[in-house]
């Protein structure tokens, strides 16, 4: 029996380790994919404090490091589900099953991808999903963004303030968003819409140069020159396996407290699979030193 089962090695499963070892508690860090999570996919992180510059994938290998020495288990396992036994919880793996006193889930969320040749390979050369970690490094350059919610037109809103010009690229001719920021983005001289169009491919070799927009009603075919293109579609968090234990609202995010705690003593939550605004390195290391503080405090109380 471990005293605290982590599911999902990303930043904040793997703060949430660093903390709970650190604090004299046994753990298990569970990683169903890639150690290291979402940032291992970012070239360059520079809004981490105190690190100005590293490669997301050196961050994750030095803080996987870091917590390797202090004796963490890991297990190469996807968790499909929590037994919930009171004082103890088990959690099911694809290949077994572990208990522990405490459990906290960091698993994390996937940015939706439009699904394009090439676009995996871009990442870093002109495709992004998030303009407040990506936005400066395209100062004063043109960008577009593609989606047509909230998380879009915020992130237009953003690049807006950064670059010479922005085009908002939507299928539709209306928005999901809130009427008040698509008004006040539309009346932005450096921004342009363009409704009614989708992207039909990505141009540039190493580096994104352009995007081929095809028009919904006519399928025309245009060519617009870009340096980046942020993609906004949605964000997708993966968590139905551990209802009821804990509440999901109606994108999937687990609703937990700042401290992690969810409506089960002893299940905590941490990192971007919670509901929250800003979903960063930063959040998601708070959130797992407060969940791994949590899961101590509910230790104790039981012994
Ligand atoms: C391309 C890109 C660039 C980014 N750049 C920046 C940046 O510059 N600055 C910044 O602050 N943020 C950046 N971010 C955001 C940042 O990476 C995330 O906010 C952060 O990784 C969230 O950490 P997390 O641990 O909550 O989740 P994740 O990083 O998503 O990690 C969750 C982990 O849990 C694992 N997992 C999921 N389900 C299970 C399961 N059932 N069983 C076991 N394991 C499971 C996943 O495989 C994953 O490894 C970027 C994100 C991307 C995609």
């Amino acid at each position: 029996m471990k005293d605290v089962i982590i599911i999902g090695g990303g930043p904040a499963g793997l703060t949430a380790a660093l903390y709970a070892s650190r604090s004299g508690q046994s753990v298990l860090l569970l990683e169903s994919e890639n150690i290291g999570g979402q940032i291992t996919a970012a070239p360059l992180v520079e809004n981490f404090p105190g690190t100005p510059q590293i490669s997301g994938m050196l961050f994750a290998d030095q803080l996987f490091e870091q917590v390797m020495a202090l004796g963490v288990e890991l297990a190469l396992e996807k968790a499909i589900k929590i037994i919930d036994q009171g004082d103890h919880k088990v959690v099911v793996t694809e290949d077994g099953r572990h208990s522990g006193r405490a459990v906290i889930i960091a698993t994390g969320a996937k940015h939706r991808h439009l699904g394009l040749p090439r676009e995996n390979d871009l990442i870093g050369q002109g495709i992004s999903y998030c303009a407040v970690c990506d936005g400066a490094f395209y100062k004063n350059r043109t960008v577009a963004v593609v989606g047509g919610g909230n998380s879009a037109i915020c992130e237009a809103l953003f690049l807006s303030s950064i670059c010479h010009k922005v085009f908002l690229i939507h299928r539709r001719d209306t928005f999901r968003a809130d009427s008040s920021i698509v008004n006040r983005l539309a009346s932005l001289d450096n921004v342009t819409f363009i409704t009614g169009h989708v992207i039909d491919s990505l141009e540039g070799d190493p580096a994104l140069q352009g995007i081929l927009l095809r028009s919904v009603d006519t399928n025309d075919v245009s060519r617009l020159e870009v340096d980046a293109l942020f993609v906004a579609i949605g964000h997708a968090p993966d968590n139905r396996a551990f209802e009821p234990h804990v509440t999901l609202d109606e994108e999937g995010y687990i609703i937990a407290s700042e401290d992690g705690t969810t409506n089960t003593p002893g299940i905590f939550v941490a990192g971007d699979c919670r509901k929250k605004t800003v979903r960063q390195l930063t959040t998601a290391v708070g959130d797992g030193a407060n969940a791994a503080t949590s899961a101590w405090g509910c230790n104790m109380n039981a012994v």
